[in-house]
């Protein structure tokens, strides 16, 4: 695999060995690619840039570093992504928290990283201050629900306001890949300190997409279901 984009690193508190997960590390090809990434995340938060111009929008996942699934498709995308010209700039984390990913664990410092995005210091608000700063237009944040749990189907979270565009992009992603639909009429008040509710509270329309897998694990097609979220997510907005 040939990566010709930018890895930068937006955190250096997350940093861990991303190759110690072996339910993840499965479904991930060795490559120099992996190598360079494994070693950024052993510092902290990768952040990779691929292609260049308008729109810009951000693909992140492993905010629970025990959702395996989206982690492995982001992989999976950015190889696909290197080989096409895109019409536009895509930003991707695959690991929001090495360290999580490393440990398999939902916390990190024992916290829910996707409930603090509002608070100073705590990577998910370093995630949403990087998009501010690189005016990112757009954010999709991926991750797996277990069945039975809460929402424990395919979905996609969105609200109607501020940002109108977050159902928008919800429908769209929803009517491509038959997943459900979760549409709140406001933005944080369900889930206070989501990446997705504070992006949406801060103006950057955004949504969170779910695939169902066990935690930890790796079950049936859900990274293939996760790959196709993503990709019906840069359709959209016509990037490929
Ligand atoms: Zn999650």
């Amino acid at each position: 695999m040939v990566f010709d984009g930018k890895i930068s690193i937006i955190s250096n508190e997350t940093g861990g060995k991303i190759e110690k997960n072996i339910p993840l590390m499965k479904y991930i090809s060795n490559s120099p690619f992996i190598h360079d990434l494994s070693n950024a995340a052993e510092q902290g938060t990768p952040l990779l840039e691929i292609g260049h111009g308008l729109p810009k929008v951000m693909i992140t996942a492993g905010i629970h570093g025990n959702e395996l699934p989206p982690q492995i498709a982001t992989i999976w995308l950015i190889n696909e992504l290197s080989k096409v010209k895109l019409k536009g700039t895509v930003y991707i984390i695959p690991f929001a928290i090495p360290h999580a990913t490393m440990e398999n664990s939902r916390r990190f410092k024992g916290m829910d990283m996707n409930r603090t995005a509002s608070k100073g210091g705590f990577i998910s608000n370093s995630i949403i201050k990087n998009i501010k700063n690189l005016n990112i237009g757009n954010v999709a944040d991926f991750h797996s629900t277990k069945p039975g749990s809460n929402p424990g189907v395919e979905s996609v979270f969105c609200s109607k306001s501020p940002c109108y565009e977050s159902f928008l992009m919800a429908e769209y992603i929803t009517g491509v890949t038959s997943s459900k639909i979760i549409c709140h009429d406001k933005a944080g008040k369900m889930y206070n300190g989501a990446l997705e509710d504070e992006c949406n509270l801060a103006g950057i329309p955004a949504i969170t997409c779910e695939v169902v897998s066990r935690n930890g694990l790796v079950d049936g097609k859900s990274p293939e279901r996760s790959y196709l979220q993503m990709k019906s997510y840069l359709k959209y907005f016509k990037i490929i």
